[in-house]
């Protein structure tokens, strides 16, 4: 991949063989060949144009639900947090949010125009871009709820609206046409007039009471399985406590693999597979990961 040739015009702009443990909420990740920080949705498209054919490209939103490997990303990583940052209410009960925009910041937004019911997103530590792919929830509320549509680019730079019911979505999942990001979505709300920050204040205490908050982790490692709980499964076999290198199962909430400081990618990559078959084998259910693991080992 000729990271020169990429970069062009855009010079002063990218970095090359970033760190990505500077952009994962786990801090691990080897460097990507070159990082992007878009301006705004044209300097984006303008940027794709000048990315060669057949150069894979990562998005990041603020890397909460990401295990990059040591040996980092090939190809490019473009992030949206602190780029694509447009927020505004466009109607009654319709509202543009730009994929980089914080979920707890539009929580907070939604508070504050009387809609609802946004507050769930105020726990999820990611950005929109983020919360549209994984189709992120928490305390019985959910991402693609609220999508009217979607505002989309491909790699040729071009962008398209489509309606939430082109995508097939379920829990934690998504299915987005094949190499189209998000750039930014219409999402739609109640007019709760009696919506107040008490009520997010109320959730994020509820939050840190059962959750490793402030630790460094990927969230949920896995999926629930249909009718179970996957931390209620990883403690049942007696995995709390248990690490690989610097990495190890919270003993608050056995779901979160934790980097206690010095774990590599590849001791939370171990860690979570040790997780998986001791599940599997001690009560015959298969755990999914919900984190995306992506990169190439050292
Ligand atoms: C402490 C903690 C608590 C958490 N609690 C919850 C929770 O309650 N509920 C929940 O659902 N999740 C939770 N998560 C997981 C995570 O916050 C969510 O999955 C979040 O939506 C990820 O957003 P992000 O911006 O960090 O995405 P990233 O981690 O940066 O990326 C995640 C995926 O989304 C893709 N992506 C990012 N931006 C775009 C874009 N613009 N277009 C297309 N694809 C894109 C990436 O390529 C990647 O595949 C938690 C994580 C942590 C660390």
């Amino acid at each position: 991949m000729n990271a020169q040739r990429i970069s062009a015009g855009f010079a002063d702009r990218v970095l090359r063989d970033e760190p990505m443990a500077r952009h994962t909420s786990w801090h691990v990740g080897g460097p990507a060949d070159v990082y992007f920080e878009p301006r705004d949705i044209d300097d984006l498209a303008q940027f794709l144009l000048t990315v060669p054919a057949g150069t894979p490209l990562h998005w990041i939103g603020l890397g909460s639900n990401l295990l990059v490997r040591d040996g980092g990303l090939r190809g490019v990583v473009i992030a949206t947090h602190g780029a694509l940052a447009g927020l505004k209410r466009e109607s009654e009960n319709r509202v543009y949010c730009e994929a980089g925009v914080p979920c707890a910041r539009l929580a907070k937004q939604c508070v504050k125009w009387g809609l609802g019911p946004a507050e769930f997103f105020a726990g999820i530590p990611g950005t929109l871009g983020g919360a549209l792919a994984m189709n992120a929830g928490a305390f019985g509320g959910d991402t693609w709820r609220h999508v009217v549509e979607t505002h989309t680019i491909d790699r040729s730079g071009a962008q398209r609206w489509r309606p939430a019911s082109e995508y097939r979505v379920g829990y934690r999942s998504v299915a987005p046409p094949a190499e189209e990001w998000y750039l930014a979505a219409r999402l739609s709300f109640e007019h709760k007039p009696e919506a107040h920050a008490d009520e997010i204040r109320a959730l994020l205490a509820r939050r840190k009471q059962t959750q490793p908050i402030g630790e460094w982790s990927g969230g949920s490692t896995f999926t629930n399985p249909p009718g179970d709980h996957a931390a209620r499964l990883i403690e049942s076999a007696g995995l709390k406590g248990h690490r690989v290198g610097g990495a190890s199962v919270s003993t608050k909430h056995a779901n979160f693999l934790i980097n206690e400081g010095s774990a590599t990618a590849a001791d939370i990559e171990q860690l979570l597979l040790h997780v998986q078959v001791t599940v599997e084998r001690v009560h015959g259910v298969r755990l999914e990961p919900e984190v995306r693991i992506i990169g190439e080992a050292r």
